[in-house]
């Protein structure tokens, strides 16, 4: 079957879709919850039905539109999401729904029947949001989240996280009862976000796995006194405790371990006063669980040490620890057939951004699509890719939807999957 996809679809809905939030200070800011998030799957839905396919939201707010299956089987779905961080760009999470629709309006137009359904999918709150919640509706999806621990969540303003997800059509409630066991697959096309493939030539590239993520809130409390008259042995800065911290956590990095430390806060936060606390949170990642693990123990046991020695308190809180996840090594073949097919050379690559694929890798097999990058940037207005590697990217999704969509039994017999 000759399915011939169309680039000036693509970009003509890239271009819609981008002009969805437009911050005045620069980018896209669509984040979940906001005006601009509602907008966006509004208009995910009216291309979608348009296409002929049916429209649904689960309880968590992801959005399916789905082209039914002459079978009954199980639905093998692709996509990604649709918000974005403040002041995005127009690729992350965006790009990966649109190659999803146009693969498979694509075969639709081409007059394929499939046997299973075949979904496009818009996770829920991937990015982190005013609720504090990344990869809110994959979590949700494959019990991750459970409603309960959620139900007092609310944005700074006030807005309760259930009444957010009423206003998209799902229902805090009844999450809990959310099963992934209707999917037989799942394939996430997503722009690299890192220069790797542009480094290398190459349009697209595949994933086999995805990065761990942990991340610690730290609070180094001191003692608030005058920045005049307090004596150097009488003090107990916080501030200066941070900065040592943070020497010292970059002294951890290194050898497959990346760090980040993004976000801070002084207290009181005045020119002539000795800082009293100090609240930041620490990040690492790496795809080597034992590594990240002893790194993140290492940074510790050393925030203890100097605090000690500084007289001032520390309090670390873990609040995010996510393990690296390898993904399905029959859905990787398969893509790397399709790439080999199309005459692409075939690269493996590690995410070192998490995705809602990390989640649902835990329960379905899982693949990942990359997009080349330009530059290599991301989580800003800059980012950018090409439209013709977003076309290839269109068309190896489509082949591999078409493959999966005969082969996924013999697959099931064959492997794991
Ligand atoms: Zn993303």
């Amino acid at each position: 079957m000759t399915a011939q996809i169309h680039p000036e679809r693509l970009r003509r809905r890239l271009k819609t879709l981008g002009a969805i939030g437009r911050d005045p200070s620069g980018g896209i800011t669509r984040p979940f919850g906001s005006a601009a998030d509602g907008e966006a799957r509004r208009w995910f839905f009216a291309e979608a039905a348009d296409a002929g396919l049916t429209v649904t939201v689960d309880a968590a707010g992801n959005q399916w539109a789905v082209w039914p299956g002459t079978a009954g089987e199980k639905t093998i779905a692709a996509g990604s999401h649709l918000d974005t961080v403040p002041q995005g760009g127009m690729y992350d999470g965006a790009a990966g729904v649109i190659l999803a629709l146009e693969a498979i309006e694509t075969l639709k137009e081409a007059g394929y029947r499939p046997h299973h359904p075949l979904a496009v999918v818009a996770f829920t709150g991937e990015e982190p949001n005013p609720f504090g919640l990344s990869t809110l509706g994959s979590r949700l999806l494959t019990g991750k989240l459970k409603a309960a621990a959620l139900k007092n969540v609310t944005d700074p303003a006030g807005r309760t996280l259930a009444e957010a997800l009423r206003e998209v059509g799902g229902d805090l409630d009844s999450a809990d009862h959310l099963t992934p066991d209707f999917l037989a697959a799942f394939i996430e096309p997503h722009v690299e976000q890192s220069g790797r493939l542009d480094q290398a030539g190459l349009p697209l590239g595949l994933v086999d796995v995805i990065t761990g993520i942990h991340r610690d809130r730290i609070v180094f409390q001191g003692e608030q006194n005058h920045a005049g008259t307090t004596r150097p042995e009488d003090r107990r800065d916080a501030l200066m405790a941070f900065g040592e911290a943070v020497t010292a956590f970059e002294a951890l990095l290194g050898d497959g371990v990346i760090g980040t430390i993004g976000q801070a806060a002084i207290f009181p936060n005045a020119i002539n006063i000795v800082p009293s606390r100090v609240e930041y949170v620490a990040e690492m990642r790496s795809v080597d669980e034992n590594r990240l693990a002893e790194r993140v123990q290492e940074h510790r046991e050393r925030l203890t040490r100097l605090a000690l020695r500084r007289g001032v308190t520390v309090h670390v809180t873990n609040v995010l620890n996510q393990a690296p996840r390898a993904l399905h090594p029959d859905i990787h073949r398969l893509l790397v057939d399709r790439l080999v097919y199309r005459q692409i050379p075939v690269t493996t690559l590690s995410s070192l951004a998490g995705h809602d694929a990390t989640h649902l890798a835990d329960v379905v097999p899982t693949g990942m699509l990359f997009i080349r990058s330009l530059g290599g940037k991301s989580h800003c207005p800059e980012e950018s890719s090409r439209l013709e590697d977003l076309a290839l990217g269109a068309q190896v999704l489509a082949d591999a939807l078409l493959v999966l969509d005969r082969e996924i039994r013999r697959l099931s017999h064959a492997q794991t999957l």
